[in-house]
């Protein structure tokens, strides 16, 4: 459609019109499972009647009241919701538009952390490689993604990467998963004794690592001795678990399954569910007391934050993931998920590595299975697989440079929580068609 929408790229798209269940309809009448839930957003459908309801009450009580002036009680209730079940020692909730702002209010939280307990030096950011965590220039420092990063470098605050946790490419023949995941946590040390530790203030990552390297868990062990190397350095951990939290996963928290306890942790896509802009920064009561007792105030804010609406939709959404039973579900969804694509295409030449947890599930494609070799990135795979899979009416989102940021290859599948055991059957059955269609052209 010509329009004067300033799209992602200048490439005409179809028009979505309706939701129906896992479905999004477009203009033209054509029914697209959603497989992705975009981006890791709908977990939960796209006519959920609890969070629509949740909305219109909202809008009929009052729409925006600004945080300068006041608090809300959509605001009041999903934070308490979110302690509840929030990880050990996590006792307050700053509520943002999405993603990128709470990675950026985390960053600037940890930084006045700092000077408020009179460590002012403390000004560095680890990150990982092959990690994303937001598209605003503080967030896109912090990520790993080389190709997002690239035009922007001059621009970027100073961060440094040590390499991820992936243990399909990194773990060595013979070395056990666990020895993996010790070996990968050192490289944390490492980078903070080089820097200094008395100018790092944080280590930044995401659990299950999302878009950029498609659904990558961590090995055992490995957060829990990274949450160790933090504690002995006195530098903060932030977790990003913007993509993978929300009950992505199987648990509402995804560090939950990894036993250990962020300093400061970041959600939003699933916990909007696509229903309105929402994410949330939560942080420990270390950090907010030291706040309380020194300038009394976060030196932060948007016009938008803690919006009524988006409050009264998150609140609606956490109140479904928490109800007994979804997330058992999500976890036998998921390993049902992750047999099909095992049956299908565990096989298949090209695939070298089917991986997640719960319905957060990454396919890596190969040139070769024996050796590992990517594809050429020229032949642009991942385009290629989105088209196809649109044209046989799937959503799912496609990446390139899973390995460092140019080549290799891998799709992302991230359902909403509410597909039916039929519905997974057909996103396997048109994934692996779609994978072959864009090979085959
Ligand atoms: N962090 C992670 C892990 C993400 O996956 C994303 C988005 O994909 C972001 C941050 C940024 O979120 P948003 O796009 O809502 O700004």
């Amino acid at each position: 459609m010509a329009g004067h929408v300033f799209g992602r790229s200048t490439a005409a798209l179809p028009t979505a019109v309706a939701g129906a269940g896992c479905y999004i309809i477009d203009a033209e009448g054509r029914r697209y499972l959603d497989g992705s839930g975009g981006a890791a957003v709908s977990c939960l459908g796209h006519d959920h009647p609890a969070v629509r309801a949740a909305l219109h009450a909202q809008i009929d009580k009052i729409a925006f009241a600004h945080t300068g002036f006041f608090t809300s009680e959509p605001a009041e209730g999903l934070a308490d919701a979110l302690i509840d079940c929030a990880p050990e020692g996590i006792e307050r909730v700053y509520l943002l538009s999405g993603g990128s702002e709470c990675v950026e209010a985390a960053l600037k939280l940890a930084r006045q952390y700092f000077l408020e307990v009179g460590e002012p030096k403390r000004h560095r950011i680890i990150a990982r490689r092959q990690s994303y965590h937001g598209n605003t220039l503080g967030a896109l420092a912090a990520g790993g993604n080389a190709w997002r990063r690239e035009k922007y470098a001059p621009l970027l605050a100073e961060t440094t990467h040590i390499p991820p946790c992936y243990a399909y490419r990194e773990q060595q023949e013979g070395e056990s998963a666990e020895a993996y995941g010790l070996r990968a946590a050192e490289t944390l040390r490492a980078e903070i004794e080089r820097l200094g530790p008395e100018t790092v203030m944080a280590f930044v990552a995401e659990p299950v690592v999302g878009a950029t390297a498609g659904a990558v868990p961590p090995a055992p062990g490995y957060f829990q001795r990274i949450r160790e190397v933090c504690d002995a350095y006195g530098v903060l951990l932030i977790l990003d678990e913007v993509m993978c939290g929300m009950g992505r996963t199987g648990t509402i928290f995804a560090c939950e399954q990894d036993g250990i306890r962020p300093d400061i942790v970041t959600i939003a896509k699933g916990l909007g569910a696509g229903y309105a802009p929402i994410g949330a920064m939560l942080a420990s009561s270390r950090i907010y007391d030291a706040i309380a007792a020194g300038s009394g105030s976060f030196q932060h804010g948007h016009t938008y934050h803690g919006h009524p609406l988006a409050a009264a939709a998150g609140g609606a959404v956490l109140e479904v993931l928490r109800a007994p039973g979804m997330m058992d579900g999500v976890r036998e969804k998921g390993a049902r998920l992750q047999a099909h694509l095992e049956a299908r295409l565990g096989q298949h030449p090209h695939v070298g590595d089917l991986r997640g947890r719960g319905l957060f599930r990454g396919i890596e494609l190969v040139a070769d299975r024996e050796t590992k070799t990517p594809f050429d990135p020229n032949l642009k795979l991942g385009p290629k697989i989105k088209k196809a899979a649109m044209a046989r009416g799937l959503i799912c989102y496609p990446g390139g440079g899973t390995i460092d940021g140019k080549h290799g290859d891998h799709i992302l599948l991230a359902p909403p929580f509410i597909i039916e055991d039929i519905q997974i059957d057909a996103l396997v059955d048109m994934l692996a068609g779609a994978i072959d269609d864009a090979l085959a052209a």
